[in-house]
């Protein structure tokens, strides 16, 4: 149990805030995106910097006490219960290279912020379907972006970290200094230390097209038809997705489409409006749109692609990587998910793979990283309310469609898209067989005390003999 003169000596050895929890900042502190998600740590830290970061990972150590990271909570699937939370939304440093094309960035920094300096360089980072997540955590769970065909997962192209591990000394790693550390860095999450800065490749583009097209719900079978067959005539450039969206009455969504189930194509293309509307073509002659936004785009609203929310919500979710997308595959979604059944989700997303999301990691000289899913064609992802009473049925529902498209699935998620970590079992789900025993060993060599067991947290592996 802590006591005041514990509390005095953290706040001694750091320059941010620290709450407690009858304190009026700690609400402030621990605010997750997900807002159904409320965190209740012991004490919060407001790190100001890399060296607060540091200085509270020693001190919790000292004392034993868990340590967890957060920066905006778009990733708080389950509550953090007692121990030290750091937040680290204060460390905005950001540097952009255009001649190195690299981006630095401090651990509070959001995509949105990056892009805002990367783009009048003609640069963009490997974001994903919303710019206000956060770089660190996404790159860390792999990062699956919205060009992931064309460039592959955030995680391949880090070029190095400051880290604190968990004796709280703060590194520089990178594909020769620490290398395993590294390596499993990126894709494992936060389970071997608490990223304080991230160095990673930007990319160049010129023209870019990107949108959706919404379709009426009862032609979603049509729809996802067409979907199936176009996809292979595409080039890697184009990365589309498809969800089934049983839209809420909220301000997120466009007035038109309040209250409706719809078929949404998203399109993103490294490409001018001829090109990219040649390869929409098929997709528009489907069936009449409610609403076809694709075009030629400025990338800074590229957030329009997927139509995210950018409001806190209470949500739940849960992911799997699928082998196909077959007749058998799209017939058995549609029955679970579809017009006559009685799904409750808001959100049930089928994002294709494959293209540079397939190839090892681009570094030449870098260890094979940890994400996992390089096997997988698809993703499929789902989202619901995290209300009471809705979201019994949400959570069955969620349960029950993952468990029957389990033969079209490969068995292993993406962390990001993984859901509320369940035992060990199901978060081991999250990388390959490998993959995990490399993270259960270094976690014996990182973090022997197990500080960093939140979350999609690993075990270390028994030590030897
Ligand atoms: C609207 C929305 C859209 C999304 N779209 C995509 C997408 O297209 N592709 C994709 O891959 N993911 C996507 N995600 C998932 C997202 O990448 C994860 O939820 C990610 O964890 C968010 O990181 P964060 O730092 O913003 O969130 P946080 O909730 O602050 O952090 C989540 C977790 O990341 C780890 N973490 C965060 N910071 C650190 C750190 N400094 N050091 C060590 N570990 C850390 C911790 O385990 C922490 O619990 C989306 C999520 C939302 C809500």
């Amino acid at each position: 149990m802590l006591v005041n003169d514990d509390i005095d000596a953290l706040s001694r050895a750091v320059s941010g805030p620290v709450a407690l929890p009858d304190s009026p900042a700690f609400a402030e502190e621990t605010f997750a995106f997900n807002v159904a998600t409320v965190h209740r740590p012991d004490v919060v830290l407001g790190a100001a910097d890399a060296q607060d970061v540091a200085a509270a990972v020693k001190w919790a150590a000292e004392r034993r006490l868990p340590v967890s990271v957060q920066s905006t909570g778009h990733g708080a699937e389950s509550a953090i219960d007692g121990g030290l939370l750091i937040n680290t939304r204060r460390l905005q440093d950001l540097q952009i290279d255009p001649g190195e094309r690299t981006a630095r960035v401090g651990a509070g920094v959001k995509w949105r912020t990056v892009l805002e300096a990367s783009v009048p360089h003609g640069l963009l980072g490997l974001h994903g379907s919303s710019t206000d997540v956060g770089v660190v955590g996404y790159t860390l769970g792999g990062g699956l972006p919205v060009l992931g065909r064309a460039h592959g997962f955030a995680a391949d192209h880090v070029r190095s970290m400051e880290i604190v591990t968990a004796d709280g000394a703060l590194r520089r790693i990178d594909a020769d200094a620490e290398a395993e550390l590294f390596a499993l860095m990126r894709g494992g999450k936060g389970n071997l230390g608490i990223v304080t800065a991230l160095e990673f490749s930007l990319f160049p583009f010129s023209d870019f097209y990107g949108g959706g097209i919404i379709y009426p719900g009862a032609d979603a079978a049509t729809v996802l038809a067409a979907f199936r067959r176009w996809l292979p005539t595409l080039p890697e450039d184009a990365s589309p997705s498809v969800s089934l969206l049983r839209l809420p009455d909220m301000d997120f969504v466009p007035e038109p489409l309040r209250n409706q189930f719809v078929v949404h194509l998203r399109f993103a293309f490294l490409g001018n409006r001829e090109a990219g509307d040649a390869l929409l073509a098929p997709m528009r002659a489907v069936s009449t749109p409610l609403m076809d936004t694709a075009g030629p785009m400025s990338y800074l609203d590229v957030d329009q692609i997927h139509m995210d929310p950018a409001d806190p919500l209470p949500f739940m979710d849960g992911g799997a990587l699928l082998k196909d997308f077959g007749e058998e595959t799209v017939a058995d979604l549609l029955e679970l998910t579809g017009e006559g059944s009685d799904c409750p989700l808001l959100l049930v997303e089928v994002r294709p793979l494959g293209g540079a999301l397939a190839r090892t990691a681009a570094m030449p000289d870098a260890l094979p990283d940890a994400v996992s899913g390089r096997d997988a064609a698809f993703l499929l992802f789902l989202v619901g309310f995290n209300i009471p009473p809705l979201a019994e049925a949400v959570s069955a529902s969620i349960g029950g469609i993952l468990a029957a498209m389990a033969p079209h699935s490969t068995g292993y998620t993406l962390v990001n898209f993984h859901g509320a970590p369940g035992d060990e079992a199901d978060r081991a789900r999250a990388w390959s067989p490998a993959v995990y025993e490399r993270m259960r060993s270094a976690k014996s060599t990182y973090d022997p005390g197990n500080l960093l067991r939140f979350g999609h947290a690993i075990t270390g592996a028994p030590a030897a003999g």
